[in-house]
């Protein structure tokens, strides 16, 4: 299999059959973001000789895959038809397979015209997985996202048009000291007028190779405590008001939960209740302190 650096996928894809199909990302920007610095290089197209002769051998692992999980930190970026070429060649070797995912930035959707998109949902992608990181635009704005609150509704709401299921994830504490709450609150109102499948969750760790930690550094941002960023999560949970499934789960997160909304809500807040009682900011800042890798 051709793996290049490390392989990023949501936790609820574990059971996926994985397939790389770019490296790296083609934004590069977002100032907290270390995840693909260990490659040379900005962003690559895997050759489709690689794509398909890791496709071969991974119908050798699991011919029974229904789902396969492109790997890259955005595959939707590339275009609709390598995309459906993927799809065609993917068919050949899985015979049972359902549907395929990857991770999408919002800026990848707005590339591709609603045509493309429902005949990207017809050669089986669905459920695709969008870091969307806020609604907050200050926080989106400092942070080099790419886009502001208004580009998610619009984009998540084509994906919806084009009956295209997806996820997203939310980056606790990245609103910065003192705006955790707002941020979250803000964010919900954007996410309340969507239909994720799942609202996954991490929580912020810089590391020392961030843009993030020079303007900590130059004193142009300030980090919320370990304490606040609970608080945030909480606020979230509860200004959550769509049916979705709540899921903070990975290293990043000191505790990991899941549940679903709103059924689970006061189940959720509650184990945030547990963690805050039972750990110090001192403690709770040493276990991400420690964290070596996300
Ligand atoms: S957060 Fe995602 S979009 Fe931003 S630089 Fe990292 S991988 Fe790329």
């Amino acid at each position: 299999m051709h793996y290049t650096g490390t392989i990023w996928r949501p936790p609820y894809e574990a059971w996926s059959a994985l397939i790389q199909v770019t490296m790296g990302c083609t934004h590069h920007k977002c100032k907290f973001c270390t995840l693909y610095e260990d490659l040379p290089f900005k962003f690559k197209m895997s050759p489709q000789s690689e794509v398909e002769s890791d496709l071969r051998e991974m119908s050798n692992y699991m011919p029974d895959a229904r789902r396969i999980f492109l790997v890259g930190a955005n595959p939707f970026a590339l275009s609709a038809e390598k995309l459906r070429c993927i799809a065609a060649l993917a068919k050949q070797y899985f015979q049972k397979l359902d549907n395929i995912g990857c991770f999408s930035r919002i800026t990848d959707i707005t590339a591709k015209t609603d045509k493309e998109l429902k005949e990207l949902r017809s050669c089986g992608y669905n459920r695709i997985t969008i870091g969307v990181e806020s609604g907050d635009d200050n926080a989106l704005q400092f942070m080099n996202k790419g886009y502001i609150s208004s580009d998610i509704i619009k984009q998540c709401k084509r994906l919806e048009n084009a009956g295209i299921e997806y996820n997203i994830f939310y980056l606790t504490g990245i609103s910065g000291k003192g705006n955790g709450t707002k941020g979250a609150e803000i964010s919900a109102e954007v996410f309340n007028r969507l239909n994720p499948k799942i609202i996954g969750c991490s929580m912020l760790t810089v590391y020392k190779n961030s843009e993030l930690y020079s303007e900590i550094q130059n004193g142009n941002w300030h980090e919320e405590s370990e304490t606040e960023k609970i608080a945030e999560l909480k606020t979230l949970i509860n200004a959550l008001t769509i049916k979705t499934h709540f899921a903070a789960l990975g290293a990043s997160n000191m505790i990991n939960i899941q549940g679903s909304l709103p059924a689970d809500k006061n189940k959720l807040t509650e184990a945030l209740d547990k963690l805050l009682s039972s750990f110090s900011e001192e403690e709770m800042k040493s276990y991400r302190d420690n964290l070596p890798h996300l």
